[in-house]
């Protein structure tokens, strides 16, 4: 009992001498860093709300400056947006319509997408800047692709080109030296036969019966035969867009599918078919519709000759 009296005695000692204080002292500490640490917090709050830390000068700068880095880049995308319309613009109207190809058309390859394909770019802070450049960023990719297209179609076309000059109705269909009487030109006309108003289709020139009829164009024959009013006749496809028909013919020496030269006898003038007298009647169509022959004619004439045959052109048609 002594013994444990004594224990408990000691047991307490120690305690009021070293625990309690040990503990108080590390609460006491403890409750001054929390404060301090709170305090600290507070300050740092007030302070980096009204001033700046270096840190944050830093990521200001690199923000502006990206900001305009960014403002550079949309205006080289708009410089290189207006580079290629000048280039689709010189395709457009000058390398196609040299090779006269149609305008190329991708439908809709042209226009930018609908905004709402931008919708994730347009929230924040430069909204403006990141959906307009990525717009015009894929219009562009895109129009570039198109413009490709467009240059393979010309490169191809550059390659035939030799053979594109032989099948462009170039020359005169007879030996003009042979012509008996004044051309009769294209365009609207009194129909001698027929009476009334309508368009002269082609040029007609008289020569004597007989007279070699040559192509005016290397091509294929499609018809060989007889058509109503243009009595016998031969139509020949020159590809590239050009057909030439050639009427009222007395005898036809060539057969539809036969490929015949430039310069070659399809057959001998005549006046079969709906006609006041021997000639022929030369048209000329380009992508499906009738265009002036005498457009065609200046290749093998020289410019008296040409200006010659035009000035003497009659207003009135054999037909
Ligand atoms: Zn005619």
């Amino acid at each position: 009992m002594q013994h444990r009296r004594e224990n408990n005695i000691l047991y307490h000692y120690f305690r009021e001498k070293f625990i309690l204080p040990v503990r108080m002292w590390f609460y006491y500490y403890t409750r001054r860093l929390l404060i301090i640490f709170i305090l600290a917090m507070v300050a740092n709050l007030v302070f980096s709300y009204f001033f700046y830390t270096p840190k944050m000068y830093a990521l200001r700068k690199e923000n502006n400056d990206l900001v305009d880095n960014y403002g550079m880049l949309s205006q080289k995308i708009e410089q290189a947006t207006a580079e290629l319309a000048e280039i689709r613009n010189r395709d457009r109207n000058v390398y196609r319509s040299v090779f006269a190809i149609d305008t190329f058309t991708m439908e809709g390859i042209w226009q930018p997408y609908p905004d709402s394909k931008y919708a994730h770019a347009r929230y924040g802070r430069f909204a403006q800047l990141m959906s307009g450049n990525a717009a015009q960023l894929d219009a562009l990719g895109r129009q570039l692709y198109a413009q490709s297209l467009s240059f393979d179609q010309i490169e191809l076309l550059a390659m035939d080109k030799d053979m594109m000059a032989e099948c462009i109705p170039a020359i005169f269909p007879i030996d003009q030296r042979r012509m008996t009487n004044r051309m009769g030109a294209f365009g609207g006309r009194y129909h001698p036969v027929k009476g009334y108003y309508h368009l002269h289709t082609g040029v007609d020139i008289p020569a004597r019966q007989g007279t070699p009829i040559y192509a005016t164009a290397t091509g294929t024959v499609r018809e060989a035969d007889w058509g109503s009013g243009y009595g016998k006749q031969v139509l020949i496809d020159h590809g590239f867009g050009y057909r030439t028909r050639y009427a009222h013919l007395s005898k036809i020496i060539v057969r539809t599918g036969q490929v015949v030269k430039r310069g070659e006898i399809i057959g001998e003038m005549g006046a079969t078919g709906v006609t006041t007298g021997t000639h022929l009647h030369y048209e000329v169509f380009f992508r499906g519709k009738h265009v002036n022959p005498v457009s065609y004619f200046s290749r093998d004439m020289s410019s008296e000759e040409y200006r010659n045959i035009i000035a003497n052109a009659r207003e009135t048609t054999y037909e």
